[in-house]
C-alpha cells in the first residue's frame, strides 16, 4: 500500500509550499485535472465580449450562484475570475500529485436547499456524502485504551457514548438538541430575507421609514416563533458558549466537543461572549433534509463550484478563469459602467457585482475618490483577524487512533468519516490555545479538526492512500514582534500540529507523503480572504459557508449603501426600490 502511494510522491517536494498547483489550459474550465472541462456550449463563452448586462467579479461559489440566477432570469452575465480555477475558497486542487484536496472549505451544510433544487445541482453533477456518525473526540488519558466520544444521528447510540462520561449529560442531550433546533427553526427563514437596513429606519420621510420598518417583519416573526423562550435564546446568542454549556452538561469532553462549533473559524474562545452565535451557524444548515448535518462533496468542494458553474453555463452565462479585474469603471454619477481587466481589456456593463471581499472591492478595485471617506474608513476598520491555519496532508494509510485502533485490513471505520476533534479534552484547553494566539504566538496545543474525506470518497487519493484535512487554530495573522510567517514559522507550526496528532494516532507522522500549509497570510494571498478570515462580517448573515447565493456586493448602486442581497429573489431588469438610498433592488424597470 505504502509503495503504491510512494510512487505518487515523486516530484512532490519541488511543488510543496509553493501554493502553486500545476497549470491547466488557459480559458475557463471547471476543475483542475478534469478532462473535457470546457462546457458543451463553451464556444460562445470562449471569447470575452465587450459588453454584458451584468459582470460578476470573482467565481467563488457565491459569485457563480449569482451568475446562474441572473442568467436564468435573462440577464446576459459574465463571470471573471482571477485564479486559474473556479470556486474561490470552495475548490478542489491537486496539490500533491494524485491527491485531490478541498483546499480551503471542506464540508457542506449551509447551501440553501432552494439553490440546490432551483439550479438543479444534482443534474449538474453535485453528489453529497452525508456522514453518520459525524463527530469523534478521542482522548489522551492515562488508561488503556483511552476513551473517545462518538456522536451521530442515532440518539440512543449517542446517549450511550455520552453516558461513558456522565449519565446526567446523556439524559440531557436530547433536550439540548431540541432546544437548539427550536432556535434554528425560528432563525432559518432570516437567511432568505434581505438584511435589515438599520440606517434607513431613521432616514427619509415618514412613509419611507414605515416602508423600511417592513424589513423587520421576518425578525418579528422569528421572535414570535421563539415565544416565551426568547430570553433563553437571546442568552445563547450573546453569552459565552461555555456558560450555556455549563447550564446543560457536566462532562468536559462533551462540552469541549460542542464548543468547537462555537469557536471554529473565529478568533474566539469558548469564554468569549457571543460565541454561541458562531455555534448557531454551524448547526443551522441541512443536508438532504437533515437539519444540522454536514457532509462531504464527492470529488471535493470544487465539485460543488463546478456544478454551479455548469448550471450557470447551461443557461448561457460566460465564465472565465485567469481574468483578474483591475478596477471598476464608474461614471460621473458614481454608477458602475463595467470593469477593466489587468490585461487592459474593458468590459462594459450596467450592473457589476463583486464576489471579492469588501476590502478588495472597495479599497483596491473602486476608485477611492468616488467613495465617501467615512465609508472607506469603515471598510478599513473591519476586523479580519483569522485564527485558522489549514493544513492539507497526503498520507499513505489511515490514521489509527489509540482510542479506536484500525482493523488489520486498514479499511475505514465509522469514526474515520467524522470531524475528528483533537486537543478537545476540555474547554479550558481551547481557551489556553486561544490565549496564546492573542499574545501573537501560535497555540502549542492547537484545536484541531481532522477530516478524512477519502474515507467516504476513495477517488480523492490513490488506492490505499488518503487526504487529510486539518483545520487548526489558533494561529495569529500577525506573529509577536512582527516576526514573519516565513517557511520556518509555517513548518514549525505544522510540526507542532503533527506532534499532537502523533500522540493520538501513533504512526501518523510516518504516513505523511506531503503537506500544504496555509497560514492566515497564505489564505489571504491565494484566496483573497483578508487576514485569511473564514467568515467576513458582511457574509456572516449566512454563516461561514457555502450558502448565500449572493453574498455579493452590488455596485450598480451608489456605493456606500451597497449591501448583500439575496439575488435569487430578484428578477431583472433591475430597479432600486428606493430612489434615494438605493438599499435594495426589486424587479421593475431599468
Ligand atoms: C480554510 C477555510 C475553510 C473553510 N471551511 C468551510 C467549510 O468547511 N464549510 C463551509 O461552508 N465554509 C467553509 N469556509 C468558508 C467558505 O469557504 C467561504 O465562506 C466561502 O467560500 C465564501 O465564498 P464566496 O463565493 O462568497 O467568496 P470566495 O470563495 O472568497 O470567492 C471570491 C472569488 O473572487 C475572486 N477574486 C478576488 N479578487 C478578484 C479580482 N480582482 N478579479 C477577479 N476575481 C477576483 C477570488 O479569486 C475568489 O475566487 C472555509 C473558509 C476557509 C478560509
Amino acid at each position: 500500500m505504502a509503495g503504491h502511494c510512494g510512487a505518487m510522491a515523486a516530484g512532490l517536494w519541488a511543488r510543496l509550499g509553493t501554493g502553486c498547483p500545476s497549470r491547466w489550459p488557459r480559458g475557463w474550465h471547471l476543475s483542475p485535472g478534469l478532462r473535457g472541462a470546457r462546457l458543451a456550449h463553451a464556444g460562445a463563452a470562449d471569447r470575452l465580449q465587450r459588453e454584458y448586462d451584468a459582470v460578476v467579479i470573482g467565481a467563488g461559489h457565491n459569485g457563480l450562484v449569482a451568475a446562474a440566477y441572473l442568467q436564468r432570469a435573462g440577464v446576459r452575465t459574465a463571470v471573471l475570475e482571477k485564479r486559474h480555477v473556479l470556486g474561490g475558497a470552495a475548490v478542489t486542487e491537486e496539490i500533491v500529485p494524485g491527491f485531490k484536496f478541498s483546499r480551503a472549505s471542506y464540508l457542506l451544510s449551509l447551501l440553501r436547499p432552494q439553490i440546490y433544487a432551483e439550479l438543479e445541482l444534482q443534474r449538474h453533477g453535485l453528489r453529497v456524502l452525508p456522514r453518520d456518525p459525524y463527530s469523534f473526540t478521542p482522548l489522551l488519558e492515562d488508561r488503556s485504551p483511552p476513551r473517545s466520544l462518538l456522536l451521530g444521528h442515532d440518539m440512543a447510540q449517542t446517549q450511550r457514548q455520552i453516558a461513558q462520561f456522565s449519565q446526567k449529560d446523556a439524559q440531557a442531550y436530547p433536550e439540548y438538541e431540541s432546544f437548539m433546533g427550536g432556535l434554528v427553526s425560528a432563525l432559518d427563514p432570516l437567511l432568505d430575507a434581505p438584511p435589515v437596513d438599520t440606517a434607513a429606519l431613521g432616514q427619509g420621510s415618514l412613509l419611507q421609514r414605515l416602508r423600511a420598518l417592513q424589513a423587520l417583519r421576518p425578525l418579528l416573526r422569528a421572535g414570535l416563533v421563539l415565544g416565551w423562550q426568547l430570553p433563553r435564546y437571546y442568552e445563547v446568542l450573546t453569552a459565552p458558549i461555555s456558560k450555556i454549556l455549563d447550564q446543560w452538561f457536566e462532562s468536559e469532553p462533551l462540552k469541549a466537543t460542542l464548543a468547537t462549533d462555537a469557536v471554529i473559524g473565529a478568533m474566539a474562545s469558548p469564554h468569549t461572549p457571543g460565541s454561541g452565535y458562531v455555534l448557531l451557524h454551524h448547526v443551522m444548515g441541512e443536508l438532504e433534509g437533515r437539519r444540522g448535518a454536514w457532509g462531504y462533496v464527492a470529488g471535493g468542494m470544487g465539485a460543488l463550484s463546478q456544478a454551479i458553474a455548469r448550471a450557470a453555463a447551461a443557461w448561457g452565462a460566460h465564465i472565465f478563469a485567469e481574468k483578474a479585474v483591475c478596477h471598476v469603471l464608474l461614471g460621473r454619477d458614481g454608477r458602475a459602467q463595467g470593469v477593466a481587466l489587468q490585461d487592459g481589456t474593458e468590459v462594459r456593463s450596467k450592473l457589476v457585482l463583486s464576489n471579492a471581499s469588501p476590502q478588495i472591492t472597495f479599497l483596491e478595485l473602486t476608485p477611492q475618490e468616488q467613495l465617501p471617506k467615512d465609508f472607506v474608513q469603515r471598510i478599513r476598520q473591519v476586523d479580519t483577524r483569522s485564527p485558522v491555519t489549514k493544513i492539507n496532508v497526503a498520507v499513505d494509510r489511515l490514521p489509527s487512533f489509540l482510542a479506536a485502533p484500525n482493523a488489520r485490513d486498514g479499511q475505514p471505520l465509522p469514526h474515520h468519516q467524522c470531524s475528528i476533534h483533537l486537543n478537545c479534552e476540555d474547554t479550558h484547553l481551547l481557551h489556553q490555545a486561544f490565549t496564546e494566539a492573542t499574545h501573537g504566538y501560535p497555540s502549542t496545543r492547537p484545536m484541531i479538526e481532522l477530516c478524512i474525506p477519502s474515507a467516504l470518497d476513495p477517488g480523492l487519493a490513490p488506492r490505499g492512500c488518503h487526504v487529510v484535512s486539518l483545520f487548526t487554530q489558533y494561529t495569529p495573522s500577525m506573529l509577536a514582534g512582527g516576526w514573519p510567517w516565513d517557511e520556518q514559522a509555517r513548518n514549525a507550526y505544522a510540526d507542532t500540529v503533527f506532534d499532537c496528532i502523533e500522540a493520538y494516532a501513533p504512526g501518523f507522522k510516518a504516513s505523511v507523503i506531503g503537506r500544504d500549509i496555509l497560514t492566515p497570510p497564505d489564505l489571504e494571498r491565494i484566496f483573497g480572504l483578508p487576514g485569511g478570515v473564514e467568515h467576513l462580517p458582511w457574509r456572516d448573515v449566512s454563516g461561514p459557508a457555502v450558502l448565500r447565493p449572493a453574498s455579493t456586493i452590488l455596485l450598480g448602486l451608489p456605493v456606500p449603501n451597497s449591501q448583500l442581497v439575496p439575488l435569487w429573489k430578484w428578477s431583472p431588469p433591475w430597479r432600486r426600490s428606493d430612489g434615494s438610498s438605493g438599499t435594495q433592488c426589486r424587479p421593475g424597470g431599468p
